[in-house]
């Protein structure tokens, strides 16, 4: 018989995490390989973070390529070199902006955090328990997507640090850097 259930039908938990100042430094736009630099604690965050039953899932917005700075494919590259280095499950981006120049990336959409879509694309496609699930960042934009997606909400001082933030948030918890985060999961 083997195991009694499908594994694929037990709902878990995810952290989902923004890339920029929470993983890699926040220097703006980062358009290639060489310019992301993925801080030194990362791999051992996220290897505690799935050791205590979650998935690690990087929910970014990438407007650059709405904005012609960098192209998707340049984006596929950086994103399959972070998975390489730290072994996060999967990544989720938004290539939109509304005032793009690039045609095809210009517009309103709800993937673009505050927007949900990404969030909500990933609990589907991972079958995630939402009410047991973190959303971690450095921007009110993360914080407030986290919050209407149903999750708790941890902001970090990491990126851009929460005296720049661009509107006022209530976060679930205030931390320095993801290594604080995985004291609180
Ligand atoms: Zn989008």
């Amino acid at each position: 018989m083997g195991l009694a259930y499908n594994v694929m039908d037990k709902k878990r938990p995810a952290v989902f995490l923004d890339r920029d100042g929470v993983l890699t430094e926040e220097k703006g736009y980062v358009s290639a390989i060489n310019e992301l630099c993925i801080f030194a604690y990362a791999g051992e965050c996220i290897a505690k973070i799935r050791e205590k039953g979650y998935y690690s899932i990087v929910i970014t917005n990438q407007s650059g390529i709405a904005r012609g700075l960098f192209t998707e494919n340049d984006l596929h590259e950086m994103n399959q070199y972070l998975q390489d280095a730290i072994g996060i499950d999967a990544v989720y981006y938004c290539p939109h902006h509304p005032e793009g120049t690039v045609t095809q990336y210009k517009k309103t959409c709800e993937c673009r955090k505050p927007g949900i879509g990404l969030l909500k694309q990933a609990q589907r496609d991972f079958n995630i328990d939402m009410s047991r699930s973190y959303m971690i960042g450095d921007r009110a934009s993360d914080i407030v997507a986290g919050q209407k997606a149903g999750v708790k909400t941890i902001l970090l001082e990491s990126g851009y640090g929460t005296a720049k933030l661009e509107a006022e948030v209530s976060p679930d918890y205030v931390c320095n850097d993801l290594r604080d985060v995985v004291a609180i999961l």
